[in-house]
């Protein structure tokens, strides 16, 4: 049985005591909701006040990206233990906003991935197509060289504490949700790569999240899907209410 994760994901967006101030809002909201893990991930500046403030409740603290080296000349550079020392317990990788703003590529996400799962962090990894390459047919031939480079040379032991999320890159801040069944297929190809790469049992035990315009609307069908294991969510997260009332979908549904 997987159980859920829903995670909201700020991007740039937040101060240190906005972020405080939404997580004490939070808390309350989300005290009983037991049948998923709730995840924030503030931006770098955040990851403090935002730790401190989810102390001693069900909300984990992750940071948004972070570099493979321990430390360096790296300038404007975060590392996995700094990340650790502001409270952070997961990261999010390859999200297609680093991939597109920063030229982030797939060999770059699997040294991330290397040094996170070494650093001891819980890595977010985000794989999904473009709308060109959707509309080419190349959506699994995306994916699965995402997965194939983004995974490499993981033991299936590594590849266990890995969370996955799709993440249509056309689907993403732009209101178009790809619908359960379009996800479904999308998540069901990812978890036949994950049993072809580590193992039927990685397979079966690995949360795939779906991403892209998210919303307390369509969060509960996405969640009938077979394959969804929770979501990563990017606008819809940023207002205390709208985050908490996807989180807590359950009570709109029967899963
Ligand atoms: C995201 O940033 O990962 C995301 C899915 O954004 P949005 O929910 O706004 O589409």
């Amino acid at each position: 049985m997987r159980k859920p994760v829903i995670a909201g994901n700020w991007k740039m967006f937040k101060t240190s005591g906005e972020a405080a101030s939404f997580v004490e809002k939070l808390r309350p909201l989300v005290a009983h909701s037991d049948h998923c893990e709730v995840v924030v991930a503030p931006p770098f500046t955040a990851l403090r006040a935002a730790a401190d403030a989810a102390r001693g409740s069900n909300i984990r603290i992750a940071a948004q990206d972070m570099h493979w080296a321990k430390e360096g000349a790296h300038t404007g550079d975060i590392s996995a233990a700094m990340l650790e020392d502001a409270g952070a317990t997961l990261v999010i990788l390859g999200h297609s906003e680093r991939r597109h703003d920063h030229g982030e590529t797939d060999e770059e996400v699997n040294h991330k991935l290397k040094a996170a799962l070494a650093a001891g962090l819980g890595p977010v990894v985000c794989v999904g197509e473009t709308l060109a390459e959707r509309e080419a047919g190349e959506t699994r031939s995306v994916l699965e060289r995402q997965f194939r480079q983004g995974f490499a040379a993981l033991t299936a032991a590594d590849f266990s504490r890995i969370i996955i999320a799709y993440e249509p890159v056309w689907a993403i801040g732009t209101g178009r949700t790809a619908t359960p069944e379009m996800a479904e297929e999308s998540h069901r190809f990812i978890r036949e790569l994950a049993g072809a790469g580590f193992g039927r049992t990685e397979a079966a035990a690995v949360r795939i999240l779906y991403g892209g315009s998210v919303k307390p609307e369509n969060i509960a069908g996405l969640m009938t899907e077979e394959d969804i294991d929770g979501a990563l969510v990017g606008g819809a997260s940023l207002q205390v209410e709208s985050f908490a009332a996807i989180v807590n979908y359950k009570r709109a549904t029967t899963r």
